[in-house]
């Protein structure tokens, strides 16, 4: 479960993120839909810790990330997939981020097998795809087996496989328990990959709606 109250992110004169209160369930596939700018990158950072409101409030489970003990057991997010470390391997990469979180060696073989990854874990990240540069930023983001995934435009230049690939995964994530906020600025795929909408223009939430009372209501 993630809830925001009022929150509020401000840099300088511009107002990212303006009051925004929202409820994220677990169980189903919340999608957050936007055009670019509309404040879903910074709502995700500041629900992970990476920065911080100017205002109001986010927690994950009950608490403030930053006051959980074993952040990627209870969050796992991918905010920008082009951020790995080019020089290192797809294995090296999760090996370090295993270790830095104490986490067992051997998530590394599962989260690899589970994005399909195995045949090119040892070859450096600078070599992959845009595709598998995702694949690995979302085994990043399930290493910790978190109750709580955060996907932040996870199908932004992948091939119609890759979307398909992770609709399926997000689709499996919700059926195991887990709360999955995925953003996205296509309406098109949210309609088929999320059970509930947060719908946000300039930093303000525009809509809170399931997807079934949104085709209803138009
Ligand atoms: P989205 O993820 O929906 O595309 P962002 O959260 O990235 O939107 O951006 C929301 C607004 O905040 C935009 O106007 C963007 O330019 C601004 N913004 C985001 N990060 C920063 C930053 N570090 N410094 C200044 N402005 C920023
Ligand atoms: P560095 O590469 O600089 O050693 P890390 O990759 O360990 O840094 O990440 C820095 C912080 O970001 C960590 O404290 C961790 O909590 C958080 N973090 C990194 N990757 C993830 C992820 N996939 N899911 C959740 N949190 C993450």
């Amino acid at each position: 479960m993630i809830e925001l109250d009022a929150l509020t992110k401000k840099f300088g004169g511009t107002v990212a993120v303006d009051g925004l209160s929202f409820t994220v369930k677990p169980g189903q596939v919340t999608g957050f839909l936007g055009p670019n700018g509309a404040g879903k990158s910074t709502t995700m950072r500041i629900i992970v810790g990476l920065d911080r409101p100017t205002s109001g409030s986010a927690t994950v489970n009950g608490r403030p990330f930053a006051s959980h003990r074993a952040p990627l057991r209870e969050v796992g997010v991918l905010l920008d997939a082009s951020a790995v470390h080019k020089g290192r391997s797809g294995y090296a990469h999760l090996l370090a981020l295993a270790r830095t979180h104490g986490l067992p060696v051997s998530r590394v073989e599962e989260v690899l097998a589970m994005v399909g990854l195995q045949d090119v874990a040892r070859r450096r990240a600078g070599r992959y795809s845009l595709g598998m540069a995702q694949r690995l930023g979302i085994a990043a983001a399930l290493l910790g087996d978190p109750s709580v995934v955060l996907l932040d435009e996870p199908i932004n230049g992948l091939d119609p496989d890759g979307v398909l690939w992770v609709r399926t995964l997000l689709r499996g994530l919700a059926s195991e328990g887990r709360t999955v906020l995925v953003s996205s600025h296509l309406m098109s795929e949210m309609a088929v990959t999320a059970d509930h909408l947060l719908i946000i223009g300039r930093g303000r939430l525009l809509a809170d709606t399931g997807l079934d009372e949104l085709i209803a209501r138009v």
